[in-house]
């Protein structure tokens, strides 16, 4: 029979070198890896056996067997098996897209070497231990079986094996041990038995160490860990499973325990990572959770679940009275399903909010990762949102910590109804706007939004506790403590008002402010229009959007506004009159951070009125 010999893809190389360099101080987890892909493989045959009975796997389980002499360790599995194709797309590439983001932030940051569990190297990490890995393959339901190998280097060879069993068997031929480089013997019985009680305590399959004499022994208990109670339990083997479950490095964050009893009865293991997978914001990420029936595995990933705004949680559902059977399709309409989502998601808000009292330290980390993805919660139904509002800190004037609105509220001066925000890109260029000046200067605090999905929730959410809450840079606002334009000021300045807003085609009006202090002028946008930082998103997004008109403020204080007044009233002809309006306007949007048009233009005429006055 012919062999093949096929390159690996360029970024499949590249993982296999930091594999054989090995980087990562421990090796052991590479049999966690192979034990992993089994136990998804055997998973994955009881499926399909459900389906199609000839596809049954009798005894399914997994074995490990070592050879002191010949120096191999061998994993197999009696599972689903791969076809020739997969053997290569699988195992020759690497489809993941995440890998090669893993991959550019390993080599900008050498000490990060913990990233390559976060990504789940899976296979590859045998090269760590092994010079040369072989794998033999047939898939459930066909004839013949693959026989893959490589040294890990550039090339792997592959070749068709007509006697196969139905299942994967890797044979990792072992580096000499070298305990100093945490390279231990892993041809070792007792080592084996350690990393599996360890790490794969909690696998449904029995795990048999097949030995040279006597008897197959079962490594691994099996038992269930969201069927045991939470004090006999302990917190590394929820951390293991933890791993096992989202391909995470890290400890869990916080695990939840939850339990349903009565007409429909399910189990919940939930847990909150410790940090944002990579692909949070992206469509295509791996997200959700496990769902078992009866401790059976029934699918990887259901969004079904959890609210998407919750999409980082992982874990196991449980349920007993679900078919075996159930679709994904099914899924998405079965009420039971709609309630358990229901209470999960109450349940994960309510462990954030007791975070927030009991361990604050945590809570600031679970924010900082996630804050941005709950907050997409407050776009969607109402029934979450003053949860989500609960456990939601905020950016804030009043200091360099963020800030619950329940805090702030209850920092809110005599006679304020209502909780001021402003959004905008970054914390600095929202805190130093012209727009902010009366806010400071009265002490009124100010919300900072500065994540892109705070400029669209802020338009879904109208108040939290009675208070509304009110954009600083949006339509008018009335600062309780202050005074309005009289009449008669109103009065002085409206022929200029009304001269500007003809002149000033950017505009859709001109009035004076109470927000200024300093400044002469700023641009607010009217109460229903789409702020400035906000269209910049759509643009970006490729989407659209009407160029809107806002409207320009002027504090009636400020001597480059009454000597405008001034100079209007004595030439309302003069021909300085326009350039000295578009100097005005542009400066109000620099302030604010804002793109002018024409910024030659604008810069000349600056440099001329300089030239005048120097
Ligand atoms: P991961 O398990 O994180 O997806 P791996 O590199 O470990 O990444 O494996 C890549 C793919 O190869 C798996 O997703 C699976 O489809 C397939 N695979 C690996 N090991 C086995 C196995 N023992 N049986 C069947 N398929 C396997």
């Amino acid at each position: 029979m012919s062999t093949e010999t096929l390159e690996f893809q360029a970024e499949a190389r590249q993982l296999l070198q930091l594999m054989v360099h090995s980087i990562y101080s421990n090796k052991d987890i590479f049999l966690r890896e192979l034990i992993s892909n089994a136990s998804d493989a055997l998973d994955k045959r009881r499926l399909a056996g459900l389906h199609d009975e000839t596809l049954r796997a009798d005894d399914p389980h997994i074995a490990i067997e070592a050879d002191s002499d010949a120096r191999t360790l061998t994993v197999r599995d009696n599972g689903i098996g791969m076809s020739r194709d997969e053997v290569v797309g699988l195992i020759g590439t690497i489809a993941r897209s995440g890998t090669a983001e893993m991959l550019r932030q390993l080599k900008e940051n050498k000490e990060s070497a913990e990233l390559i569990g976060q990504f789940g190297v899976g296979f590859y990490s045998t090269f760590m231990v092994a010079d040369n890995v072989s794998l033999v393959t047939r898939k459930a339901g066909e004839d013949t079986g693959t026989r893959w190998e490589s040294a890990g280097e550039g090339t792997y060879t592959i070749e068709e094996v007509p006697d196969a069993p139905v299942g994967t068997s890797v044979t990792v031929h072992l580096r000499p041990k070298d305990e100093e480089d945490a390279l231990y013997d892993y041809a070792d019985e007792w080592k084996i038995r350690e990393i599996v009680k360890r790490y794969s305590d909690f696998i449904s399959f029995p795990i048999r160490l097949v030995k040279s004499e006597g008897e197959p022994e079962t490594l691994n208990s099996m038992k269930a860990l969201w069927a045991r109670p939470r004090a006999e339990v302990k917190d590394e083997e929820y951390a293991e499973f933890y791993r096992h479950i989202s391909h995470d490095w890290t400890d869990p964050l916080e695990i939840i325990n939850l339990r349903a009893e009565g007409t429909f009865e399910y189990e919940a293991l939930l847990f909150i990572p410790s940090r944002a997978p990579h692909d949070l914001f992206q469509r295509d990420g791996r997200r959700g959770i496990q769902l078992y029936v009866k401790r059976v595995f029934i699918m990887d990933d259901s969004r079904e679940l959890i609210p998407d705004y919750l999409r980082f949680v992982k874990g196991v559902v449980d349920a007993a009275d679900l078919s075996l059977n159930i679709s994904r399709e099914i899924l998405q309409q079965d009420r039971h399903i709609q309630m358990i989502r229901r209470r999960l998601a109450k349940k994960v808000l309510s462990t954030i909010k007791d975070l927030m009292t009991k361990d604050p330290e945590k809570y600031r980390t679970f924010w900082r990762e996630f804050g941005r993805a709950v907050k997409e919660g407050l776009l969607g139904e109402a029934d979450d949102r003053k949860a989500i509002l609960d456990v939601s800190s905020f950016a804030t004037t009043a200091g360099d910590e963020p800030t619950t609105l329940a805090d702030y509220v209850s920092r809110m001066k005599e006679g304020q109804e209502e909780i001021y925000f402003m959004t905008g890109e970054s914390r600095a260029q929202v805190e130093n706007s012209p727009h902010m000046e009366a806010f400071k200067a009265q002490g009124y605090e100010v919300l900072l939004l500065t994540d892109p999905v705070d400029e669209i929730w802020v338009d879904a959410v109208p108040e939290y506790d009675g208070k509304k809450l009110q954009s600083i840079a949006r339509g008018s606002v009335d600062l309780p403590s202050d005074d309005k334009p009289s009449e008669e000021k109103t009065g002085e300045f409206a022929p200029l008002l009304t001269w500007l807003g003809e002149t000033l085609e950017e505009v859709k009006e001109v009035r004076l402010s109470t927000r200024l202090t300093t400044s002469p002028a700023c641009l607010v946008s009217d109460a229903d229009d789409i702020t400035p930082t906000l269209e910049k998103m759509y643009k970006a997004m490729g989407q659209q959007v009407p160029k809107v008109k806002r409207i320009l403020e002027l504090n009636p204080e400020h001597p480059l506004v009454t000597g405008l007044r001034d100079a209007y009233a004595r030439d309302a002809g003069a021909a300085d009159l326009p350039e000295t309006a578009e100097l005005l306007y542009g400066t109000a949007l620099l302030a604010e951070g804002g793109d002018l048009a024409d910024p030659a233009r604008f810069a000349k005429l600056l440099a001329d009125r300089l030239a005048r006055t120097v």
